[in-house]
């Protein structure tokens, strides 16, 4: 995970494979001294581990948070989908939460501003039923 400066929202970082403690450390060190903005790559192409770590660089500032932070289990604070606020995540309904599996956090002020809950996983009730042809 990485926030970025501009809008604070968490950007998932992708590595090929697990980093050991060095490398770890390594990278942790060097991000305390950048600043870093949606979009941008992830270390200079200079950097020992260029082609390990990847993040998505067709996100933008007004991009939600990527589905993957839900999933990564690496924080477990709910932060707004939409704008990666911490306060005033609201519940949703309980019909939603009988339709959907996931539902992803969503803040009063994103509320207020029309989105609505992002959700994945449908819960289908028919799975039971005879197709009948
Ligand atoms: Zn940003
Ligand atoms: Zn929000």
């Amino acid at each position: 995970m990485i926030c970025c400066d501009f809008c604070g929202k968490y950007r998932c970082i992708y590595s090929n494979t697990a980093l050991d403690e060095e490398d770890s450390q390594t990278v942790v060190q060097y991000f305390e001294n950048i600043s870093y903005s949606c979009g941008s790559p992830i270390l200079p192409d200079s950097h020992p581990l260029f082609n390990q770590l990847h993040i998505h660089q067709n996100i933008t500032c007004d991009s939600p948070i990527e589905r993957n932070y839900y999933s990564s289990r690496l924080k477990d604070v709910d932060l707004c989908y939409w704008c990666g606020a911490e306060d005033g995540i609201i519940d949703p309904s309980d019909e939603l939460k009988s339709e959907f599996k996931t539902i992803y956090p969503l803040c009063a002020s994103c509320y207020a501003n029309g989105h609505e809950w992002s959700t994945r996983a449908p819960i289908v009730f028919q799975a039971n039923k005879k197709v009948r042809t």
